[in-house]
């Protein structure tokens, strides 16, 4: 068994040039990151829990990934720009195969975003990680939940119900014979699922632009339902509008419109804007190469409602949401 400071210095430590945001790394007590007038830290923590959040026997370079991303997607939804962060892992037992393929992934994201690991704390004990983010965001800009304005667009990015299709693969959900898609979907649903793409670069693009916004980790309705409360506003989504992912697209409706609605694990940014910044968010979506889709306006009357294509109100019942949700 590796010593708790092998283990890290093995897998944990870097070689990497200097950052001036952060003027003491990995080694001491605490780490020590560089404040600048004007700019405030982002912070934001979220824990990964085996047979909670992810399968016993998962693939470690996968959780590596998804264990940041995750983090990485909170930040994204504020508008921060990512810094640094921190891992607190739990270990059954020190497995350097496992430890090579977790923090292989996990720093191949990092990298992805200037995000440098700056510390943690590394126990024995059931699978568990948890990471905390650092990001800046300049003082004011931070896209907060409590933004949303009655007349405000709202926008989703990229694709929903991927993550939940896989999700449901995974748990065997459907009866021999049902599945409609191609082996080529399901793989790309899985990847959706366990390997997210945090929408950064868009969260960044959005400062300035968006008003409200929030990361979809717990399907689209729930999350929307956050912001409306935290802005005391209401909100009408056009079901038709919602973009399905490319494995989802050919389901029935009910099971499409119920996954896009409120699958989990998509860690797409919803958000809101004023109708008048339409160009701008359109601009910020190409700049940051994610697609974006107009899926309802923001209303004063407080609840969320539902339209149809024709643009008639249908009644959704949040009870049909529950019967997919993620256990
Ligand atoms: P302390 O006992 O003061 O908490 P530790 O011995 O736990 O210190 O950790 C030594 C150093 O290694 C600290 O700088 C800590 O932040 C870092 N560290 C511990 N575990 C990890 C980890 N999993 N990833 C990155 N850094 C870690
Ligand atoms: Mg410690």
């Amino acid at each position: 068994m590796l010593s708790e400071f092998d283990l890290i210095k093995r897998f944990f430590i870097r070689d990497m040039p200097a950052d001036p945001g952060i003027a003491l790394g990995i080694g001491d007590d605490c780490a020590l990151l560089a404040s600048v007038p004007g700019v405030q830290t982002a912070i934001s923590t979220d824990m990964l829990v085996e047979g909670r959040h992810f399968f016993a026997g998962a693939d470690a370079r996968e959780l590596g990934h998804k264990a940041l991303a995750v983090n990485l997607s909170d930040l994204a939804a504020m508008g921060a720009t990512p810094l640094a962060f921190t891992l607190a892992l739990a270990l059954p037992d020190a497995d350097p195969v496992w430890l090579a393929a977790f923090s292989e992934g996990m720093f191949a994201l990092a990298d992805c975003h200037a995000c440098r690991l700056i510390g943690g704390d590394t126990t024995r004990g059931p699978l568990n990680i948890c990471i905390t983010v650092f990001g800046a965001v300049q003082a004011g800009a931070a896209l907060r939940r409590d933004a949303a304005s009655a007349g405000d667009d709202l926008w989703v990015s990229g694709t929903l119900g991927d993550a939940r299709l896989a999700l449901a693969l995974r748990r065997d959900e459907f009866a021999p014979g049902a599945a409609t898609w191609t082996a080529a979907q399901a793989e790309a649903a899985a990847v959706r699922l366990h390997r997210p793409t945090p929408r950064v670069a868009l969260g960044i693009a959005l400062r300035g632009v968006a008003r409200a916004a929030i990361d979809v980790s717990d399907g689209l309705a729930g999350d929307l339902q956050h912001v409306l409360a935290a802005s005391a506003c209401g909100a009408t989504i056009d079901v038709d509008m919602l973009p399905a992912g490319p494995a989802l697209a050919t389901q029935p409706v009910d099971t499409r419109r119920a996954w896009t609605l409120a699958g989990g694990d998509d860690y797409e940014l919803c958000f809101t804007a004023p109708a008048s910044a339409r160009d701008a968010v359109v601009a910020a979506g190409l700049g940051a190469g994610t697609p974006l889709t107009r899926i309802g306006t923001i209303d004063a009357a407080p609840g969320l409602r539902f339209r149809d294509g024709a643009g008639d109100p249908i009644i959704l019942s949040t009870a049909s949401f529950d019967h997919f949700r993620t256990a």
